[in-house]
């Protein structure tokens, strides 16, 4: 099988920030990979932009370290890349005042789509947003695509979304979660909405509980100051995991397009109970012989800010009420894994005597650090030695199950730029989805912040005890976390 590359018509990409981490690690990269795919075509360019003064050749120069750092496999073709480098040019703007306002506007005057992805920080959303007006940017042939963190709590969210609101339309709104974006993710809602296997097991009365882990081995790293004010509450639970639990619970949408898909995750976060204190647990590193702890990292001696969470939340609708969800997220954990499994009900009756053990179906949908679906069922055990059963995993790894060159397949910025480029917003939150998911949260970080300072845990842990106590008191298990 030959992977297809869908023509994508010319556009002009400005990075707002294209010289901070984001641009160098992830959007540089994965615009190079998609030019080298043949779907940047002639015509199309790409702008950095930020305050540090320099020339378009210096910022050629920074373009081609990044992806010789970053790139991936495709950084070796030095034909591909000269070529790419000739679409970028760079613009000294400040977003707070006038400088290269007009430089901007002129260069993106042709009748292209164009996007501007705001690679800063929020605070300089309105600035943007009000600056790319002004300046006459801001028509029909204008997206704008916005990172994380959108918000801290819902009344941020609430304000951001009406800033934007002045100057653009919703539908030229890109909320990215790059989680959205991933392979996997998407196949999730094949797998669910594609086949009749799924689907009417997909409810409480078959499936026991789902559990959503998202795993990091590393600690904070440098991003100590940002994490310390925002928490893996903020920084994961609020919108990566809940956009996961949002695709998993959802009911069938009537069609898969924008607003279908995004109504039907909205009304998954309004059924959603409020978690109490009992139902949650929060935890921060400790150091190592060669590891600093969280505290030390953020250089806060005092921080109660958790780099670990994990709770149970319930969702009141007839089709979950009665199968709870676990999820739980954190850094320094045993391992680098992200996972969903729904963990189903064990079958009602054993006609198999000579069988003691329990086996119940599982459908796991690996994330990272291999993308891949995988179904436990069970079987006899081969041999002659009676009808004993084992479960075997039906692996639906893609690579496995496709072959190397169809399991190729984009990495979650590459796919969600191209979206932007296409006006398909399928992927990227609405503004009331994210409204939602922090009105769903506020009152947990009210919770925490006036309760318990987090639990202690060891690097390389499952996270602290009591989260494991956590599901053990509903009669189950944590998956583990491995690779
Ligand atoms: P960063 O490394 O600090 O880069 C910030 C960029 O913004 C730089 O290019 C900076 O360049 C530019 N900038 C700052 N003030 C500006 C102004 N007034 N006008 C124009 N440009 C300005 O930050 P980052 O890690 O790339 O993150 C960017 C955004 O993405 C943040 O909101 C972050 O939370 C989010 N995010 C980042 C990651 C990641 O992996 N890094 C992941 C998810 C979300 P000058 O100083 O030259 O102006």
């Amino acid at each position: 099988m030959v992977s297809r590359t869908i023509p994508v018509d010319p556009f002009d990409l400005v990075i707002i920030g294209g010289t901070g981490d984001l641009a160098r690690r992830k959007i540089l990269p994965a615009l190079f990979r998609r030019f080298c795919a043949g779907q940047m075509g002639e015509g199309s360019q790409v702008i950095g932009a930020a305050r540090t003064e320099m020339d378009t050749s210096a910022y050629r120069t920074m373009v081609e370290e990044a992806i010789a750092e970053f790139g991936g496999d495709e950084k070796s073709s030095k034909a591909k890349l000269k070529k790419f480098i000739a679409l970028i040019s760079y613009v000294t703007l400040d977003a707070k005042g006038d400088t290269g306002w007009d430089e901007l506007a002129e260069a993106v005057k042709s009748e292209h789509v164009r996007a501007f992805y705001f690679s800063v920080g929020p605070n300089l959303f309105g600035d943007l947003a009000k600056r790319l007006q002004k300046h006459g940017m801001a028509d029909d042939l204008c997206r704008i695509v916005v990172e994380k963190p959108f918000g801290r709590d819902l009344e941020s969210a609430r304000e951001l979304n009406k800033v934007l609101a002045r100057h653009f339309d919703e539908s030229q709104i890109y909320r990215i979660d790059h989680y959205l974006g991933k392979e996997t993710v998407q196949n999730l809602m094949a797998v669910r909405f594609g086949n009749m296997l799924f689907e009417p097991l997909w409810n409480s009365q078959y499936v026991d509980h789902i559990q959503i882990t998202v795993a990091e081995s590393v600690g904070v790293g440098g991003r100590g100051g940002y994490y310390d004010r925002s928490g893996a509450m903020r920084d994961m639970v609020q919108n990566h995991l809940m956009q996961l639990f949002c695709l998993i619970a959802m009911e069938p949408p009537a069609k898969f397009d924008p607003d279908s898909v995004r109504d039907e995750k909205l009304k998954v976060i309004r059924a959603l109970d409020p978690v109490t204190p009992d139902n949650i647990v929060r935890g921060q590193y400790e150091a190592t012989e060669t590891k600093p702890s969280y505290r030390k990292q953020v250089e806060n001696r005092d921080s109660n800010t958790e780099s670990f969470v994990a709770l149970k939340a319930n969702i009141s609708n007839w089709r979950w009420a009665g199968t709870p969800f676990y999820l739980r997220t954190g850094k320094r954990l045993r391992e680098r894994a992200s996972e969903i499994t729904v963990i189903f009900k064990d079958a009602p009756h054993s006609i198999f005597e000579e069988d003691s053990g329990r086996h119940r179906n599982i459908l796991t949908i690996k994330l990272q650090p291999n993308e891949g679906i995988v179904l436990d069922v069970t079987i006899k055990e081969p041999g002659p030695g009676g009808m004993r059963l084992i479960d075997v995993p039906l692996d639906m790894t893609f690579a496995e199950a496709l072959g190397p060159d169809q399991a190729e397949f984009p990495d979650a910025y590459e796919r969600l730029i191209m979206d932007v480029i296409r006006g398909n917003q399928t992927l990227f939150m609405r503004g009331d989805e994210v409204e939602a998911a922090w009105a769903w949260t506020d009152p947990i970080i009210a919770d925490f912040e006036r309760g318990d300072p987090p639990l202690a845990y060891a690097t390389g842990s499952s996270g602290p005890d009591e989260a494991l106590a956590l599901i053990h008191r509903d009669g189950r298990a944590w998956r583990e976390i491995k690779a």
